[in-house]
């Protein structure tokens, strides 16, 4: 019987300790697996998503994100010749569209620190999946450099964009993002991607109990019937380095609970499988869904775990594949792409990888409790892996 290819691969265990590499000998070893457009993991879940930190800096210190007191300017963030090129992003990302990946979402860090972002954007833009079909390429973003960049990510062909907004008052978002940023530059970068044609446009609040629920109505009332879809995301234990508590976490179920006293909601099918918000519409007087007023998403990684169907992999800005948001091991596919392999060997070591695949980390926290903060394996940053 054929080995298991997950034993033979040898993971990495930390992003910053020198010695990545899944060994080039390992991977060659193993037969080789060409791209056929669908790939299935250990739990027969397809592969169809990648989300790619362009950079592991950000200008915001989100406390449940980047901590100001660990996010020094002494943080050993990656040296430029880590990170891998432009080109080296899309000739593995042409390996995974080719593996059936039709979604690519670009994230950090702060994507839009990464100087001339938009030629990688018009590289990728080129990509087609295997029946010829453009890819779902999209961005998340703080929204703080949109202003000046809509009209240019628009242009290298960008379709549409996600940004972050904790809260709509002055004081509380600055606050949260911990630079004293004020709210105005990003709802005003939000208006200069509308103008742009980005879209549809998604706003992600990030919902921190104490903290900013109080904005919940608010934003809500604020993106109602704007074209807007606004999701809440439940506060998650995602890195080391944020305190993460279960007291914290505002479960979706209040949120719905909260806003339907105001504003009443129905529920509405998901849109496409994997797809991590459920989504809810804007009532109208006989409790149809008013499409005018639009709709909004909760998402409940810590209440409701949606591993079952989870479809995304995730590449770190050195070139790290991640199976998991939770994991604490990635495979280093930089030393593929800067070592003498054929794009043939790049995706048949992203085929073993996958197929190896069996995490659902929020399954089992949902069973057994989440791991105490600091027991067990170190977990990846978000802001090193990309949300
Ligand atoms: N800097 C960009 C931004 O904030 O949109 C992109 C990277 S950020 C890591 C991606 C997403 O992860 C953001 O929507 C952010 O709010 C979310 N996020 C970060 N830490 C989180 C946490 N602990 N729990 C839930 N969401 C988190
Ligand atoms: Fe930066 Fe985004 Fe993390 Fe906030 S959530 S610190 S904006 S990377
Ligand atoms: Fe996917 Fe891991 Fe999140 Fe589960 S915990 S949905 S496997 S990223």
């Amino acid at each position: 019987m054929a080995e298991q290819p997950s034993k033979r691969i040898i993971p990495v265990t930390d992003q910053r300790s020198g010695s990545l590499g899944v060994p080039a000998t390992a991977l060659n070893a193993q037969a080789l697996l060409p791209a056929s457009g669908l790939l299935q993991d250990a739990r027969g879940r397809v592969l169809r998503d990648l989300r790619i930190s362009v950079t592991d800096r950000c200008n915001f210190r989100c406390s449940y994100c980047m901590p100001k007191d660990v996010f020094t300017k002494d943080y050993p963030y990656l040296p430029h010749s880590s990170l891998l090129t432009f080109e080296e992003i899309t000739r593995i990302a042409r390996q995974f569209v080719a593996h059936g990946v039709t979604k690519i979402r670009l994230t950090g860090g702060e994507p839009l620190l990464r100087k001339n972002l938009e030629i990688l954007i018009e590289q990728l833009s080129a990509l087609r999946t295997p029946d010829g079909n453009a890819l779902d390429l999209t961005l998340t973003t703080n929204g703080s450099l949109l202003t000046r960049k809509a009209e240019a990510l628009r242009a290298a062909g960008l379709k549409r964009l996600t940004v972050s907004l904790d809260g709509l008052d002055d004081a509380v978002f600055r606050a949260m993002n911990d630079v004293d940023f004020p709210v105005r530059d990003v709802l005003d970068g939000i208006e200069a991607a509308q103008t742009a044609g980005l879209g549809p446009i998604k706003v992600n609040m990030v919902v921190k109990r104490g903290t900013n629920d109080q904005q919940i109505l608010p934003m809500a009332r604020h993106f109602k019937g704007s074209g807007i879809v606004l999701r809440f995301i439940e506060y998650m234990d995602v890195g080391a380095t944020n305190g993460w508590r279960m007291d914290d976490v505002l479960p979706s179920a209040d949120v719905i609970r909260l806003l339907q006293q105001e504003l009443p909601l129905i529920p509405l099918e998901a849109s496409q499988p994997g797809e991590t918000a459920q989504r809810w519409g804007y009532a109208d007087a006989s409790g149809q869904h008013d499409k005018a007023a639009g709709e909004i998403g909760v998402i409940s990684s810590v209440t409701q775990a949606f591993c079952s169907d989870c479809n995304r992999a995730r590449m770190s800005t050195e070139g790290q594949l991640y199976l998991c948001l939770f994991a604490s091991q990635g495979y280093n596919l930089r030393d593929l792409v800067r070592g003498d392999h054929s794009d043939e060997e790049i995706a048949s070591a992203i085929a073993h990888i996958w197929q190896g695949r069996k995490d659902r980390y929020s399954e089992l926290r949902s069973a057994e409790g989440p791991a105490p903060a600091g027991s067990g394996k170190r977990r990846v940053e978000m802001s090193y892996i990309g949300g």
